[in-house]
């Protein structure tokens, strides 16, 4: 078997193209505006920044970037957030991780307003999307992922979903998304024992462990969709977790890296950033707190 590329750039600009349709069509006077909170120095961090920009301009989406020297304290950059949380004129607020060390992210991300989650990193819409809850904002790389799945034209339901990685951005919420479309979900990390075997039993494989070319041929069950989420660079070249020569004789559906879950992720922020716009207009919810408990950013507490 060969497998079928899954084309990320392609579905991603599909995205984007139907985005900036909708965008256009809008009768709002506002334009749907994007906060980027940018700490330090880091290049990595830099140059998606400047993707998400022009990603976001070219669907017809502000995006105002905030910058902070590395030397920032928590307390400030929290306060630069509630500044944020309280503009009417911004309808999504996202952190570029990594944060320097003396800050935690889990603190500052769940100040975000939930509202103006666009990442879904809050505690709050990670919650959500854990209890089935459709209003849930969620993460955009595991809604990249799925809406990949779903090109592929397979049955999710019933299917044995192998997830590598259990980070809070990525192998968590994408597990949950594919609980929630009924998929049987096994969450694997690093203590995992005998991995291969694990994934061997996988219809549905999704990488995303940041090890350069773990997954082998031979860990794969014939006809399985795998999604590479790594990005590696290795000897100067960007590569996913999935050895992607070996893995694409055995699997049905494979993403390439780069032009995979890559562009899709910045697609569906800004798909996020426009569905918190519409909510906060016509719901008028921006400023209500939802969430009832200390620390959500709401300027209720
Ligand atoms: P993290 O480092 O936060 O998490 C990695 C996870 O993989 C951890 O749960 C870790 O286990 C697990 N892991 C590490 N080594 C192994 C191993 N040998 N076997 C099994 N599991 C292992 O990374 P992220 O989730 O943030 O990112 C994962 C990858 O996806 C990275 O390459 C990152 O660059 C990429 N990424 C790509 C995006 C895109 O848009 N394409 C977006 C975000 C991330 P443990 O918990 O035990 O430590």
């Amino acid at each position: 078997m060969t497998a079928q590329i899954i084309d990320g750039k392609q579905t991603a600009a599909k995205v984007r193209e139907d985005l900036a349709r909708r965008i256009a069509a809008d009768d709002s006077e506002e334009m749907p505006v994007l906060a980027v909170v940018l700490v330090g120095e880091n290049e990595a961090s830099r140059i998606y920044v400047r993707n998400k920009k022009k990603a976001a301009a070219e669907v017809g989406i502000g995006c105002e970037v905030l910058e902070f020297s590395d030397s920032i304290g928590e307390h400030a950059l929290l306060e630069a957030i509630g500044e944020l949380n309280d503009n009417p004129h911004v309808n999504g607020i996202i952190v570029q991780l990594p944060l320097p060390e003396h800050i935690n992210p889990l603190r500052v991300l769940s100040n975000i307003r939930p509202e103006k989650d666009v990442d879904g990193f809050n505690p709050y819409n990670a919650g959500l999307l854990a209890c089935r809850e459709p209003d849930a904002v969620v993460s955009a790389t595991p809604r990249g992922i799925l809406k990949l799945l779903e090109t592929t034209g397979i049955e999710l339901a019933g299917k044995h979903a192998v997830v590598i990685g259990r980070s809070n951005i990525v192998g968590r919420p994408a597990a949950m998304l594919l609980l929630n479309r009924d998929c049987t979900v096994s969450i694997t990390h690093s203590k995992t024992e005998n991995l291969p075997a694990i994934v061997r039993q996988a219809d549905i494989v999704i990488a995303a462990c940041g090890q350069a070319g773990l997954v082998k041929k031979e860990w794969i069950k014939e006809g399985a969709a795998v999604i590479d989420v790594g990005i590696n660079r290795v000897n100067g070249k960007l590569c996913g977790d999935v050895d992607f020569e070996g893995v694409s004789e055995k699997a049905a559906f494979i993403t390439p890296v780069p032009g995979g879950v890559g562009p899709m992720t910045v697609a569906m922020l800004l798909e996020n950033t426009y569905e918190a716009f519409r909510k906060q207009r016509f719901a008028g919810q921006a400023h209500e707190c939802r969430c009832g408990s200390h620390g959500c950013g709401c300027s209720h507490h």
